[in-house]
């Protein structure tokens, strides 16, 4: 990788493009959004967030030429066998919402005492499309689902996901709070040295 080498974001939301930015500028990695390149979005067929990552990320590579970046990632259920999992965003059906969402989740967990819950997500970076060996992190935040949803911040299920620790649900957490806490935030952790190594090996 060549100082200020450019990696597609396989992702068409600009506030994950500038947060992983911040993070990323500093190993002289500029991260564009895969729009940029006209890139058609992939079928997500995995069946794990792990190979959703990937296929995202290599279809990212493929029509734009460049390296690339995906992430995949969602709510699983301990007493719903891991679901909605891969397909939280698509819970309550194809014109589901984060409120339609959250209505079937609670009305599924409904009289349940088995609570616990956990947000995953996977990042797959892959230097073109047919990578061998993509660099793959995987972060995993423990909570526990509430009976009605608290708080205003944040997105998604948010509302409902409740973290013993700090007393508090997701959306009671400030933005920063959050970014040092949550799945996405320890994939990234995991992710930075191993890009750092990557960028540092090519030099
Ligand atoms: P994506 O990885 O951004 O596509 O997220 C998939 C879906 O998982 C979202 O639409 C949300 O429903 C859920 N999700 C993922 N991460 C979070 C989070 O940090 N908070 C709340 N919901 C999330």
């Amino acid at each position: 990788m060549t100082p200020n080498h450019i990696v597609v974001l396989a992702s068409g939301n600009r506030g994950k493009l500038q947060e992983l930015n911040d993070l990323l500028g500093g190993l002289g990695i500029e991260l564009r959004s895969q729009a940029d390149y006209q890139v058609v979005e992939a079928d997500e067929t995995g069946l794990s967030f792990i190979e959703n990552a990937i296929l995202k990320a290599r279809n990212a590579a493929r029509q734009s030429g460049c390296a690339a970046l995906a992430d995949d990632s969602g709510l699983c259920i301990d007493a719903l066998g891991g679901a909605p999992g891969i397909y939280s965003a698509r819970y309550a059906g194809a014109h589901a919402n984060d409120a339609s969402n959250n209505a079937k989740l609670l009305a599924e967990l409904s009289g349940n005492t088995n609570r616990g819950a956990h947000f995953h997500c996977a990042l797959a970076f892959v230097r073109h499309a047919d990578d061998p060996a993509p660099i793959v992190c995987e972060g995993l935040w423990q909570g526990a689902i509430l009976a009605q949803a608290r708080g205003e911040n944040g997105f998604g299920y948010d509302p409902l996901f409740y973290i013993a620790e700090h007393a508090k649900s997701s959306a009671e957490l400030s933005k920063s709070e959050k970014n040092k806490i949550s799945h996405r935030a320890l994939a990234l952790q995991q992710l930075l040295p191993r890009l750092q190594a990557e960028y540092m090996a090519k030099i």
